[in-house]
């Protein structure tokens, strides 16, 4: 992609509304722009960078054997007065009067359309278990977005749905995703600490929030100091293995989030072990039981004929708000620092003298090159000067850049810098384009 054609709009001045890092660089990098309080559009780097957190959640999710579908964001109001959701849920749902004056509102989450789509298709125990989940804009009228997308009011999430015979197989569920939540985060370069927590509307009895520590994070977490560098359980495990051992030596440690902390088992973990942070919350997985099965007559017959209602859990991830976790977690003074597997694109060209002929050359094989070998570089092909282009580069954050200009190719070289490091390297344009394909290709 040519920088030329591209859309860009990177500023120099840092926006005044911005109050923390991720979202001061998610504009100055020109990633979104906001529409009105906690609405933003999603400008191409952004789009990127989200539809990339989005494969990484959808891989995982598939993996742990859960099935993706996709429901609207509008729902009717009447699905939510069979879970007596409409009225507790309050000002943070937006309400929706149609032509025929029919309640209906934009969907905050999807725990009652999900219920009543599997009570109108699955009477047996036999359909069981099912996880099954979708990748789908949510407008929650938040009293005060803030952050940029971290808190927005429209935003991305994942939710999952588990549906099981009874509370041993739902917990199966419900482990499958903590490990998927681990494995899903790491994946993205963030280290997730799963905390108990409360299970505020959702309901139910049982809940884990998967926590990033920040210092700008809205949530007071308290934890044992281990669980932060914990690695995850691998990509390679199996779903069928022994996921509760794996949970249980997560959850064994003292982790949980303000509104469930226990003073006194926290004084209990050795002080020099004891952490007490902020943290963002990149996802939140739940069990609670028969709450809307129950009120919304969602049953199954067992082996013996009796009907009872179903087990269920939900999962969820937030997708665009971990695109501004994972830039406070990973940026320097220059700009954002792109973990490679999320990154809008895996390198940039920057072309010192553009109109130079050997130095255009080189650059449009370096793109050609790069882009045949399905890298999709961002060839910065514009007029601007030098140093404007090494700032626009390491500002918005690609792992690599490919530096080339007339003077190094009059020797034969050109520079290949690491975004995250800082380090440089001269080299051949034809040794640098096959360091660039060994590091890059792995997760192209
Ligand atoms: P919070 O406590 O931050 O308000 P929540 O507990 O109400 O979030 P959940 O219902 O657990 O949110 O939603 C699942 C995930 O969706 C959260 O873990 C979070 O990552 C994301 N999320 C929730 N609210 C927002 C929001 N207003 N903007 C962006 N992402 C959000
Ligand atoms: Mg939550």
């Amino acid at each position: 992609m040519r920088v030329t054609r591209y859309f860009l709009p990177t500023l120099k001045e840092t926006p005044s509304e911005a109050q923390i890092a991720s979202h001061r660089l998610m504009l100055r990098a020109g990633m979104v722009h906001q529409e009105a309080a906690g609405i933003y559009s999603w400008l191409p780097l952004g789009f990127k960078v989200l539809k990339n957190i989005e494969q990484i959640v959808r891989e995982e999710q598939n993996r742990a054997g859960a099935v993706e579908m996709l429901m609207p964001t509008i729902q009717p109001a009447e699905l939510w007065r069979q879970s007596d959701r409409y009225d507790a849920y309050g000002k943070e749902m937006l309400r929706i009067t149609d032509r025929h004056k029919r309640e209906m509102l934009y969907g905050p989450t999807n725990e009652e359309m999900l219920t009543a789509i599997f009570r109108n298709f699955c009477k047996s125990y036999k359909e069981l278990p099912k996880l099954l989940y979708h990748i789908q804009w949510k407008f929650r009228d938040e009293v005060r977005p803030r952050f940029g997308v971290m808190r927005g009011r429209e935003f991305l999430m994942k939710d999952c749905y588990s549906f099981d015979i009874d509370e041993r197989s739902a917990r199966r569920s419900y482990n499958r995703m903590f490990i998927a939540y681990l494995n899903t985060f790491a994946r993205m370069g963030l280290q997730a600490v799963p905390m108990r927590a409360e299970t505020g509307p959702i309901g139910g009895d049982l809940s884990h929030e998967f926590i990033i520590l920040a210092e700008t994070g809205e949530s007071a977490v308290y934890c044992h100091k281990d669980l932060v560098d914990m690695p995850p359980p691998g990509l390679d495990m199996d779903f069928e293995g022994d996921l509760q051992s794996l949970v249980d030596e997560r959850t064994a440690l003292y982790a949980a989030t303000e509104d469930v902390h226990d003073k006194d088992a926290f004084m209990a973990v050795p002080e020099d072990k004891r952490l007490s942070a902020r943290g963002i919350e990149v996802g939140q997985v739940f069990y609670f039981g028969t709450k809307y099965s129950e009120a919304m007559r969602a049953s199954v017959t067992h082996p013996d004929g009796s009907d009872h209602p179903v087990h269920m859990g939900s999962y969820g991830v937030g997708v665009s708000r971990i695109a501004g976790a994972i830039i406070e977690a990973s940026h320097d003074e220059n700009g954002i620092v792109w973990p490679l597997a999320v990154a809008p694109f895996k390198m940039g060209i920057i072309n010192l003298r553009q109109g130079d002929e050997a130095t255009d050359a080189a650059c449009e094989r370096a793109h050609h090159e790069l882009e045949a070998a399905g890298l999709e570089p961002l060839y910065d092909d514009s007029e601007s000067r030098a140093g404007a282009k090494f700032s626009r580069m390491d500002l918005i954050g690609l792992p690599w850049q490919l530096i080339i200009g007339p003077r190094g190719l009059k020797e034969g070289t050109v520079e290949l810098k690491e975004r995250a490091s800082g380090q440089r390297q001269s080299l051949s344009l034809d040794a640098g384009l096959n360091l660039l394909r060994s590091k890059c290709a792995s997760s192209a």
